[in-house]
């Protein structure tokens, strides 16, 4: 551990809370039973654990257990849901309103759709990353199916005003759905105060494993499912259930509901005074509404030093991303940024977690530019 570089990408994942992982190993041994098993007791187990699962999960946000679905995590949930709901319209409203600062798992699905027949509007944001009202308002006006706007950013961390927009969609008789990826678990949702129709959430950005998420569907909306075999969650998602994986979900979601207070204020200071020391060198101009973004996230053009080069000498000591890390390998300018009108790939995240380690400083890193490899 201790050569590797100081890891500042919380966003692209997050380490396994050590109680999570407690909660779930005895579900890879002793309670090692198919939750679809109905003639013994291990199968009883563990449809108990994963139920409990459902139950944590819905707790967060307000939801019933039954309108939770587990999946493989974000990306299967927003294919889910949009494919879905698609096929299950087929032939009546085909129209999709989303955002050009969606995650490439909203984008990427909606440009499929649209080769099977969808018409997809793709909304403007302004230089802070904040949706076209005027644009949006048009839209809504040519029968929308769906309106899928993410709630925070991955890259810059800006929040969306949900509740505003799904108010708006259900006016013009259009589903809410939101990519909550980057706020579940670390600020509050509440998807019937909120108006969400459908959400979708990972594990492993709250302290919980990859591989594992879900699709809170509101109860009553019908979707065509994307898998299809032996009937598992009520026909939605077919498939033997990962369980200890949905225990470490349910672990974690019960985790943040009772942290997540502490952990919004402990992150938000970590960031404040981050930006505060590299605002005060005059080192960056930082990307996103500025009263508008989760604290988790921090984006920010350096305007002193190369971003890409800057990483690339650092990457021994510091693990950041120039952008969305589901991109990093390929260095393209980032779509996010490029929506809100930065056009050069100028810029670099951060992402916390709420550790007091990180309360150092850090501003060093980020403001000497020299390459350090040779250390
Ligand atoms: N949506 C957002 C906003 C994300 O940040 C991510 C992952 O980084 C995803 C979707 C995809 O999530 P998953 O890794 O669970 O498929």
């Amino acid at each position: 551990m201790h050569n590797l570089p100081l890891y500042l990408d919380y966003a692209a994942t997050t380490p396994v809370d050590p109680r999570v992982l407690e909660a779930m190993l005895p579900y890879f041994t002793e309670h090692f039973g198919n939750a679809a098993s109905t003639t013994h007791i291990h199968g009883e187990i563990a449809r108990k654990a994963v139920e409990n699962g459902r139950q944590q999960v819905a707790g967060l946000i307000n939801a019933r257990p039954e309108e939770i679905i587990f999946t493989s995590g974000s990306t299967e949930s927003i294919n889910m849901a949009l494919k879905g709901l698609f096929w299950a319209n087929s032939g009546k409203r085909r129209h999709i309103i989303t955002v050009k600062t969606e995650h490439k798992a909203v984008l990427d699905t909606c440009a499929w759709l649209e080769e099977i027949g969808a018409e997809v509007t793709y909304l403007d944001v302004d230089e802070e990353g904040i949706i076209n009202w005027d644009q949006y308002e048009k839209a809504l006006e040519d029968d929308p199916m769906l309106v899928s706007v993410m709630h925070a950013n991955n890259e810059t961390g800006v929040i969306q005003e949900i509740s505003k927009i799904s108010k708006m969609a259900h006016e013009y008789g259009a589903l809410f759905f939101t990519d909550a990826t980057q706020s579940f678990g670390k600020v509050p949702i509440d998807v019937l105060q909120e108006n969400i129709d459908m959400l979708c959430f990972s594990a492993h950005k709250i302290y919980g494993p990859k591989g594992i998420g879900g699709l809170y569907l509101k109860k009553g909306i019908k979707l065509v499912p994307l898998v299809h075999g032996g009937g598992h969650q009520w026909g939605g998602r077919a498939g033997t259930l990962n369980v200890p994986g949905i225990v470490g979900l349910g672990e974690a979601a019960l985790i943040a509901k009772v942290e997540m207070y502490d952990h919004y204020k402990t992150v938000k200071k970590i960031k404040d005074n981050f930006e505060k020391q590299l605002n005060g060198g005059g080192q960056i101009k930082i990307n996103g509404k500025l009263n508008q973004r989760s604290p988790y996230i921090l984006n920010f053009q350096l305007l002193k030093s190369s971003p890409d080069q800057f990483i690339l000498n650092n990457r021994r000591f510091l693990a950041v991303s120039n952008g969305s890390a589901c991109n990093s390998e390929v260095m393209e300018i980032s779509h996010v940024l490029k929506a809100m009108g930065l056009f050069k790939n100028s810029s670099i995240r951060v992402s916390f977690i709420p550790n007091e380690v990180y309360i150092r400083n850090y501003s060093t890193f980020l403001t000497n530019d020299q390459d350090r490899s040779s250390i």
